[in-house]
């Protein structure tokens, strides 16, 4: 692919662009050399890693920081009988529980990273024709000195815009429907990112991207900060079915990334910036997040952020949590009658898990009755629920305020919450109209 403005810098870390540099990059030891080759062995009872196919490539780090767990691991091997990494089938005995002990003596820093895989996931399957909007954030700021610029100045906006770049082709390859909201170095409105994602033309007659994910990097004026940051729009309450995402997505990006999980919150509301929050997700009227997955301030952060692996491994960590979090399904309802009832209007909506319909146990309670409720504004509205038809049913008063706020929450059986959430009521209409707030279009469930 022809991408204009950053097609060079995508090639290695050696022949970044030298655009957004403002220096020669420090060596801080872990840039992948030929005198340290990537020990990979395969024990007994698991196929070959991804990554032994990989070994000749800029695998990170490289053998230093992770000796001391690959020596013991060696260790054990080479009391096995050797290094096994052609047919696990004729591999010697399992490894002693000793050695697993004495392995737990040595155990690696949390900063050390795994070596590098990055196999298809089963789940990717229930990615198929989701809509998703990548937003690259920043963009034609190259003219700017220092702008959202690291120590040694690598720009954010590339960096955002190589892990859109793979984290498409991750996505793409499993079904979905992958959009950019930039597809060269220039800036777009923050209004335009998140109008692109509200009115994104879908083939099945509606419009608006199943979810909108805006993808940056972090600065603080502490060079050790580096830790993942998942933001939403104001209030939690808002945001029930994304933040089922968002924790995935940070527990995921810490783990592959080994930013320093466990520092703050994982989780942050885009007014804790400012009052209004983030215009890209203000705007934004489809399941939106903003993801800080590291920090470009942080020296040697910045030069990892340098190696297109690194973008793939911080692109992969985005991709898995996806299909985790679309293999457990997004529960919806569909309001199926209204009726007059002599305190206003009695309305039903039946319920979906939001889970293939196919799977062993399906018909089998699937939705947490626990978790189902009814507001209207801040007060909470009776409600009756019938577990075999799973429609539940409410009275709305007859002197409900137009533009009132109902909502009605709950989870599938795998704690996903139900989006839509929160419709604003309009009672000119007899019988009264729902919309729904933070999507255009009923969610597809089913995505076989
Ligand atoms: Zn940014």
């Amino acid at each position: 692919m022809s991408v204009p403005g950053f097609s060079s810098s995508l090639s290695s870390p050696s022949s970044a662009s030298t655009d957004g540099f403002t220096s020669s990059p420090p060596d801080l030891g872990w840039a992948p050399s030929a005198a340290s080759p990537i020990l990979c062995c395969s024990p007994s009872w698991s196929t070959p890693s991804p990554a032994c196919a990989f070994s000749g490539a800029p695998e990170f780090p490289a053998a230093m920081p992770l000796r001391p767990l690959l020596c013991c691991l060696a260790a054990a091997l080479l009391a096995l009988g050797g290094c096994q990494t052609t047919d696990p089938m004729k591999a010697s005995e399992p490894a002693p529980l000793e050695a697993a002990l004495a392995a737990l003596r040595e155990r690696p820093a949390w900063t050390d990273h795994a070596p590098l895989s990055f196999p298809r996931h089963p789940a990717g399957v229930y990615l198929k024709d989701w809509y998703i909007v990548l937003d690259p954030g920043h963009g034609g700021d190259a003219h700017i000195p220092g702008y959202k610029r690291g120590p040694t100045g690598v720009r954010e906006a590339e960096i955002n815009w190589r892990v859109a770049l793979l984290l498409q082709e991750l996505l793409e390859a499993e079904g979905a429907r992958v959009f950019l909201t930039r597809d060269g170095d220039f800036d777009v409105s923050n209004a335009d990112r998140a109008a692109f994602a509200n009115t994104l033309p879908r083939a099945d007659g509606g419009e608006g991207a199943d979810l909108f994910l805006s993808l940056h990097h972090n600065a603080s004026s502490n060079p050790d900060s580096n830790y993942t940051s998942i933001w939403y729009h104001g209030e939690a309450r808002w945001n029930e079915s994304v933040l089922d995402l968002a924790v995935i997505l940070g527990h995921s990006l810490g783990r592959h990334l080994r930013t320093e999980v466990g520092r703050t919150s994982l989780l942050m509301s885009d007014q804790q910036m400012y009052p209004q929050g983030f215009r890209v997700l203000r705007d934004a009227r489809v399941p939106a997040l903003l993801l800080e997955s590291s920090f470009h301030s942080n020296p040697a952060e910045e030069q990892r952020l340098r190696d297109g692996f690194y973008n793939l491994r911080e692109a992969y960590a985005i991709y898995e949590a996806l299909c985790e979090y679309a293999y457990a399904g997004r529960p919806t309802q569909s309001l199926v009658a209204t009726e007059d009832h002599p305190e206003g209007f009695g309305m039903v909506w039946e319920l979906d898990d939001g889970l293939p319909k196919n799977w062993w146990g399906a018909e089998r309670e699937r939705i947490l009755p626990s978790t189902l409720q009814i507001r209207l504004g801040d007060n909470i509205l009776p409600h009756r629920y019938d577990r075999d038809t799973r429609t539940v049913a409410a009275i709305l008063p007859a002197d409900t305020p137009d533009g009132a706020i109902l909502s009605l929450h709950f989870t599938n059986f795998m704690k996903r919450h139900n989006h839509p959430q929160r419709h604003r009521i309009r009672m000119e209409a007899t019988p009264p109209v729902l919309e729904a707030i933070g999507t255009k279009r009923p969610f597809a469930p089913d995505p076989r």
